[in-house]
């Protein structure tokens, strides 16, 4: 199994977030970002915007339940 590139990496995080990787991508992947702090940096800021992107959504799905409740 052959090392990958950083531009590989970002791919594979990427797609992470659509599908599953399959085993061999997993473990490129991983080993790729243990020695990569680059690459870490960017796992990390995908989820910040995955979790944000979440919270966004849960707000929408629940509308002024909450502020509502402050006006009795
Ligand atoms: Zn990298």
């Amino acid at each position: 199994m052959k090392p990958i590139k950083c531009k590989d990496a970002a791919k594979l995080l990427q797609h992470a977030r659509d599908r599953r990787l399959d085993f061999s991508e997993r473990v490129q992947l991983k080993l790729h970002l243990a020695v990569c702090i680059h690459c870490r940096r960017y796992q990390k800021q995908l989820d910040i915007l995955d979790s944000a992107m979440a919270r966004y959504r849960e707000s929408l799905e629940m509308p002024s339940e909450k502020f509502s409740k402050q006006d009795e």
